[in-house]
């Protein structure tokens, strides 16, 4: 019975719906028009989305267990250890870092577009250098381990990501004077846009939503991201706003032209847990072991993931000036273009 109970809880907690349910049980639907109650009903949406998804997926006999297996089992070992440690994350970098904050700020819509635009700034250096420091890269290469695109890669995280992410992200908003309910604001819609931007290919067809794409990142800026096409490789770090994308020149739209290939770069079993979740750092372990000298084995913590002490480095950088030159030199259909 308590089996049940927890389940069911569970569910309840995934879906999103506790609080409705709660309005339900009380009648006070009034309750949905405050601020928390709108909230309440935006929390559900995701969910919704992907088993709307998975409904289509299964209707139109493109439904494959693979492509969800892995982001739920990852799902599940993350549901307790990786939430709690990042709220104390949270929590404690608030306290720490709050009486410093360069600017006061205020609930108004002027602090509002600003704490956004220093909310995407801190999610770009974490993002970055979750992907050009090799230490971070083994935290964050579970969530590009996924070899198809769909809702539920939103969920695909290894445990340290998200502590490691909101230690960075808070501590520089909370010093730039971006007051704590603004950022937890910023954080719920950061979030729901973040999980959408997976939407696979099953359910909207062109990621590029119109003219949206000209304005904001969209899932289409986001499949790019997640591909292992040598051109694509290391762009679009931004999450809502891609303005520092445009600034640091990591902005790549997706072309038409171009097959995206998802997934990482070296030789990975996408169904196995253990190489999934812990890959990346079995082979940063097996680096520095081989490496010769403290320094070189230091190097390859602190490097981008592909740099080798022995000169022959397969970086994204150096990969894809590979491909561009190959491009210049002899023009080819750029469909099917493998990485690595
Ligand atoms: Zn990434
Ligand atoms: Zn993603």
């Amino acid at each position: 019975m308590v089996v049940v109970q927890t389940l069911w809880h569970e569910i309840i907690s995934f879906l999103g719906i506790s609080q409705i349910i709660e309005v339900c049980k009380t009648g006070d639907y009034r309750v949905l028009l405050t601020f928390n109650g709108i909230l309440s009903l935006i929390s559900p949406l995701i969910p919704l989305l992907l088993l709307i998804e998975i409904g289509r997926a299964i209707f139109y006999k493109k439904f494959k267990i693979e492509d969800y297996k892995m982001p739920f089992f990852i799902f599940v070992a993350n549901r307790f250890i990786s939430r709690f440690l990042s709220i104390a994350a949270v929590a404690f970098c608030i306290g720490l870092l709050e009486k410093y904050a360069l600017i006061p700020t205020t609930m108004t819509w002027y602090w509002f577009i600003y704490g956004y635009v220093i909310w995407e700034f801190s999610h770009f250096i974490y993002h970055y250098f979750g992907h050009k420091i090799r230490l971070f890269w083994c935290l964050h290469s579970t969530h590009h381990a996924p070899e198809s695109m769909n809702l539920s890669v939103t969920y695909a995280h290894f445990f340290l990501e998200a502590p490691y992410a909101d230690v960075i992200r808070t501590s520089i908003c909370i010093l730039m004077g971006v007051n704590p309910p603004m950022l937890f604001l910023i954080m719920f819609i950061d979030g729901t846009w973040g999980s959408f931007i997976h939407v696979g290919e099953n359910l909207i067809k062109d990621g590029r939503l119109g003219f949206l794409n000209k304005i904001i990142l969209t899932p289409s800026h986001h499949r790019v991201h997640h591909a292992k096409n040598p051109l694509y490789m290391d762009t679009n770090f931004c999450n809502l706003l891609n303005v520092w994308d445009k600034v640091f020149g990591t902005f790549q739209n997706e072309k038409r032209d171009m097959n995206i290939e998802y997934g990482i770069s070296r030789e990975i079993n996408p169904n196995n847990f253990w190489d999934v979740y812990f890959g990346e750092l079995y082979y940063l372990w097996k680096d520095i072991v081989k490496a010769p000298g403290i320094k070189n084995k230091l190097l390859y913590i602190i490097m981008p993931p592909g740099w080798s002490h022995t000169g022959d480095h397969k970086t994204a950088k150096i990969v894809k000036k590979a491909f561009l030159e190959q491009e210049k030199a002899q023009p080819v259909p750029m469909t099917n273009v493998s990485a690595l």
